[in-house]
């Protein structure tokens, strides 16, 4: 599947001088005050030369237990039109309902996005889909709470089909009960294939939500950077100690500052000849080592099939645990000595070692060509 969107590029909808489009702001509008002093200070971060190109601050908090902090609700919107004027930047806010939506346009809100727990949901998706008919908002969507890449993608469409080409997709890393240093899995993967399946779609990296803790932070917004994500959505409150969500993710206006100060943006491409013609004797050198890779995996099924032949003929089980076993251990430990990452090795082992017994089942199963 792959399929052009008719998607207006970001420029269409905000001036980014060649940057990475930066939303800023607070998990939940707290109070005018605390929102005032935030995007004031993210505003004057563009003076001292970082870039924050829009304000972020969420007025209904979908909150796992309901006595958590659910957001301000309606009575944050007059203070998001104050401020909104006062700072002079767009601001985004999370809708969850086409009540949302009607609320959020009624208060001049300028970008609109659909939290990981609405996208996994098809009629709440499509519900504020048919709300968004004729409304020229551009409309974020963050990927489902669980990896299941069809249900973005399905989410992308039913927004898309209502008419909405304004629209860019967040990344904000998945829900695990595996023990993870990251309160979300990132699974660049599904991005990634997200891009492939759609490449005139813009990706933005929410490193708050993947990160959970702000230490992780720079490192999750520079690797966003290094696979040429769009932009950029983080969390940032004037006291992150006092923030009445998401407390521990979130950054002083200052902390973002730096860290986007120390960010490295890097190009789609080059435009240098010179520098265009060394990264394609290098593709070529990676196109050559790939077919020697192949070649050399086809090599080991050939004899893979020699040996189910065998297998057959002398009436032997095709699977020998102790043999498996060993085969893991000898390569990782082989790949590590030639500086690879054991667990990319055992991995790879994983893959081969399915393939062999499926090729050696279909040999079993085959005539034995010994028999007249
Ligand atoms: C948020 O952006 O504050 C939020 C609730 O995000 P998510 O839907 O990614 O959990
Ligand atoms: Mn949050």
């Amino acid at each position: 599947m792959n399929s052009t969107l008719d998607i207006s590029p970001l420029t269409d909808w905000i001036t980014l001088d060649g940057k990475p489009f930066i939303i800023a702001g607070p998990c939940s509008a707290e109070s005018e005050e605390q929102l005032r002093q935030t995007a004031l200070a993210l505003k004057n971060l563009n003076q001292a030369g970082s870039r924050v190109h829009a304000i972020r601050a969420g007025v209904w908090k979908p909150r796992t237990r309901p006595n958590s902090f659910e957001g301000m609700g309606e009575a944050a919107l007059p203070w998001i039109q104050t401020v909104r004027k006062e700072v002079g930047l767009p601001f985004a806010t999370e809708i969850a309902t086409p009540q949302h939506l009607e609320l959020a346009l009624k208060y001049g809100i300028d970008f609109v996005w659909i939290g990981a727990r609405t996208t996994v949901n098809p009629f709440t998706v499509q519900e504020i889909a048919d709300a968004l008919r004729g409304v020229d908002i551009p409309v974020l969507i963050k990927n489902p709470i669980n990896p299941e890449l069809a249900l973005w993608v399905g989410a992308i469409e039913r927004i898309q089909r209502a008419g909405v080409k304004k629209i860019a997709a967040i990344h904000r890393g998945f829900s695990t009960h595996q023990p993870s240093k990251y309160r979300n899995l990132p699974l660049w993967q599904i991005p990634i294939e997200l891009k492939s399946i759609f490449p005139n779609l813009p990706i933005i990296g929410d490193p708050s939500h993947i990160a959970g803790k702000r230490e992780f932070l720079a490192e999750l917004a520079q690797k966003a950077m290094d696979i040429n994500y769009d932009g950029l959505i983080i969390e940032s409150h004037i006291n992150p100690a006092v923030a009445l969500s998401d407390a521990a993710q979130q950054l002083t206006p200052a902390a973002l500052g730096d860290l986007l100060a120390r960010l490295q943006v890097r190009q789609a491409r080059t435009t240098s000849p010179e520098t265009q013609g060394q990264m394609e004797e290098l593709r070529n050198r990676m196109d050559r080592a790939d077919r020697e890779i192949i070649e050399a995996i086809a090599n080991r099924m050939a004899i893979v099939e020699e040996a189910g032949e065998h297998k057959r003929d002398h009436n032997i089980a095709i699977f020998q645990v102790e043999r498996w076993n060993e085969v893991f251990k000898t390569r990782a430990d082989w790949g590590e000595k030639m500086h690879l990452n054991k667990e990319f090795v055992a991995e790879l082992y994983k893959v081969i070692h399915l393939e062999s017994i499926r090729k050696q089942t279909e040999v079993m199963h085959s005539a034995n060509s010994g028999e007249v």
